[in-house]
């Protein structure tokens, strides 16, 4: 048995090792500099760092790193050994607080959106003492944000701070209202994270696998998921040791790894951590997705993040578990037992509803990408139109305040007038609806649209900053109210009226719900480009400005630098989709007939007809050749692709793409009808059905 405890966060320079290691007077300078968001001075900076570095040294770690989160890719390191020369060729191991505090990397390499000419190419990063160090690689990180000497900023770590401090702002001034005095509101979150194994053998055969991520050719396999004998089915002994390794890694680096289980698709898993922090959660999850690959890789398997690797299979998300929490531990996403804590619940859910109605354009966008295009909408993933489910209890409750009548609950119990008006809000966490993107659980939300190999960090920027704007205008108007309890109720009963379109309780999958979103004037963005084009909106631009998150520039640079990665993305998969046609596929398809071919040839000499042979071999010729014009296709589609992101990416989602499928069905069908042998690939049985 392994000491659990004793391992967890032993990689983690955590708030144990640094109340053991620190001078007394540096630890609660530290603390305070941590639990307030303040500037670190210099010489705190210093003993950090010394003890930092004495500890990571103890075990084995020879390098230190800035560990950043830039706009695209998961994360980045540019790593500097503690070595510093004292004269006749010996060394000694040091780090300063200087460079704790910054690095200064070249940011010349990162995409920045045009926010930064490369001749000035200079950022820096800049430690943030909210998220702990750590050892990976004999390497000590440091979570760092990344700006520009400009001081843009560069990264995503960044604005989620920042918009968390925007919402514990605005959040302690409503709580106030409730005569709660309250230093800080945290956002917390749980994400769920999603992936598929497969055998690094298979992986190694497939170019669209090791280019894209993702397979852009394989036929149906005889057997999917249909048979539902995956989904928390009993896992196969080398996942499972996997999925061992992958605890004891995450442990190490303090990261609450706390359920592993199948997902509904063949060779599809699920980890869940337990929820912290916004910024740690989203650290941790970055951290996550590395470590499973590289665990993947340790035991012949690649773990594959991409949001769909399969067509007609299950593809993966990340559900972002949210809630909002005083520095006292209340959860205010938690209904309560009192009539007075259920007025605060509800001004903080009608905030909430306000957000996402006001800003479903922004979370749309915080979840856009080629690859999540794919699972949006499928019948399998929430659909492209945002809308929150709040169950039927919670759903009652609503209706009974818009319509200003007594809330009965199944007949039981009726308003509970204390101190406001607002009735008892039962406690169901029971109800769920898969359909959702955005749904109520009992003491927070599901955001079920981000994809499986999303940073986290977009999704709560939009999040927070939009429920931070909704709880400042509250705060502004009940601040001024003559009388607190009718003001609120009034707001309560406006607010929910004025948003309850964004409300649905039904089946998110269903043709009726497209139809019924549109006359409710909900947006429904089906691809990346058309999500895009509301980025910079002008009411989403003045209330970035408004909670002090994005200046108009760092919106646009991020608007380009998500169009541009479309772009990218869907150009390497038209190239890829070509070379293996051309050096593959095509080739496996003549080979094979052509084989026939010379055995029907060979039995006509003896005077035998062959003719099932003769009509497999027309049948193999006929759809080559209609493969190969798809591919011509292809290529005119590709080449004829406009420079303007916008509607480059547009004519990606509605040419190339489709050109792509085409393509690839006449590809599938020919699978099926080409010769194990002969087929050039893993096939999805293959790939899906391993050992
Ligand atoms: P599920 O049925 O979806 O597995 P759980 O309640 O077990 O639901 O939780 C799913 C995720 O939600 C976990 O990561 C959990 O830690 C997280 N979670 C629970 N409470 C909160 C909260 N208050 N804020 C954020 N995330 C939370
Ligand atoms: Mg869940």
């Amino acid at each position: 048995m392994k000491n659990v405890p004793e391992m967890f966060g032993c990689n983690v320079f955590g708030d144990s090792t640094m109340r053991e290691r620190l001078p007394r007077d540096v630890y609660k300078a530290l603390r305070h500099t941590m639990l307030n968001g303040t500037a670190l001075n210099p010489q705190i900076a210093d003993s950090v760092a010394s003890a930092m570095k004495d500890w990571a040294v103890e075990k084995g770690a020879t390098h230190y790193t800035h560990w950043f989160q830039p706009m695209t890719g998961i994360t980045a390191e540019k790593h500097d050994a503690f070595i510093s020369p004292i004269g006749e060729g010996k060394i000694i191991m040091e780090f300063s607080g200087k460079e704790l505090i910054k690095g200064e990397p070249d940011a010349s390499s990162f995409p920045s959106g045009g926010l930064r000419a490369t001749f000035e190419a200079r950022g820096y990063t800049a430690w943030d003492p909210t998220s702990y160090a750590f050892i990976k690689d004999d390497t000590l990180c440091i979570p760092t944000a990344f700006c520009s000497y400009t001081g843009d900023i560069l990264d995503k770590k960044t604005p989620l701070l920042r918009s968390m401090e925007a919402i514990s702002r605005q959040a302690v001034r409503v709580l106030a209202l409730f005569g709660k005095n309250v230093q800080r509101v945290l956002t917390t979150v749980g994400p769920e994270q999603e992936y598929f194994l497969i055998s690094k053998e298979d992986y190694q055969k497939r170019p669209d696998l090791i280019l894209t991520g993702r397979t852009l050719f394989g036929a149906k396999a005889p057997k999917g998921q249909e048979m539902d004998d995956h989904y928390f089915g009993s896992i196969r002994p080398r996942v499972k040791r996997f999925m061992n390794e992958l605890d004891e890694e995450l442990w190490k680096l303090g990261i609450y790894s706390k359920t592993e289980h199948n997902e509904v698709a063949p060779g599809q898993h699920e980890m869940a951590p337990i929820f912290t922090t916004a910024n740690l959660a989203t650290d941790h999850n970055q951290l996550t997705m590395e470590i499973m690959r590289r665990v993947a890789n340790r035991h012949g398997l690649v773990c594959l993040l991409h949001e769909k690797p399969f067509e007609g299979v299950n593809g993966s998300g990340k559900h972002n578990n949210w809630s909002m929490s005083t520095d006292h531990g209340e959860n205010l996403l938690d209904p309560g037992t009192t009539p007075k804590d259920n007025a605060q619940f509800l001004l903080f859910l009608t905030a909430v509803i306000k957000a996402v109605d006001e800003y479903q354009d922004l979370l749309r966008i915080s979840v856009a990408s080629a690859g999540n295009d794919h699972r949006l909408g499928a019948n399998e993933a929430p659909p492209a139109i945002v809308s929150i489910y709040v169950g039927d209890d919670l759903g009652a409750v609503i209706h009974s305040i818009i319509e200003g009548v007594a809330y009965k609950q199944d007949g039981k119990k009726t308003m509970d007038i204390g101190v406001t008006t607002l009735p008892r809000i039962p406690r169901d966490t029971s109800d769920r609806n898969r359909t959702s993107p955005f749904a109520f659980t009992g003491n927070k939300f599901e955001f079920r649209m981000p994809g499986s190999s999303f940073n986290i960090a977009c999704t709560n920027i939009m999040l927070n900053s939009a429920v931070a704007d909704e709880l400042m205008q509250f705060a502004d108007e009940l601040e001024k109210a003559d009388e607190f309890e009718t003001a609120l109720n009034r707001l309560i009963r406006r607010e929910l009226t004025a948003h309850s379109r964004i409300l649905f309780n039904g089946n998110g999958y269903s043709d009726e719900w497209t139809i019924e979103a549109a006359r409710r004037g909900l947006l429904n963005l089906p691809s990346t480009p058309e999500a895009l084009i509301h980025y910079t909106d002008q009411k989403n631009v003045e209330m970035f400005a408004r909670q002090g998150i994005y200046s108009y520039q760092e919106m646009r640079s991020r608007q380009d630098i998500t169009l541009e990665e479309y772009a990218k993305t869907i150009h390497i998969e038209a190239m890829t989709s070509l070379d293996m046609l051309d050096k593959m596929i095509i080739p496996a398809c003549i080979e094979y007939s052509g084989e026939i071919a010379k055995g029907v040839a060979a039995k006509m000499q003896i005077g035998i007809d062959a003719a099932g042979e003769k009509k497999t071999i027309e049948i193999l010729t006929e759809k080559t050749a209609q493969l190969m014009t798809a591919r011509d296709d292809l290529v005119e589609a590709v080449a004829r692709e406009p420079s303007d992101l916008i509607e480059r990416g547009l004519y990606q989602h509605e040419v190339v793409i489709p050109a792509m499928e085409r393509a690839r069905a006449i590809a599938d069908d020919l699978e099926h009808r080409v010769a194990k042998k002969y087929w050039p690939m893993p096939t999805y049985a293959d790939l899906l059905f391993y050992i």
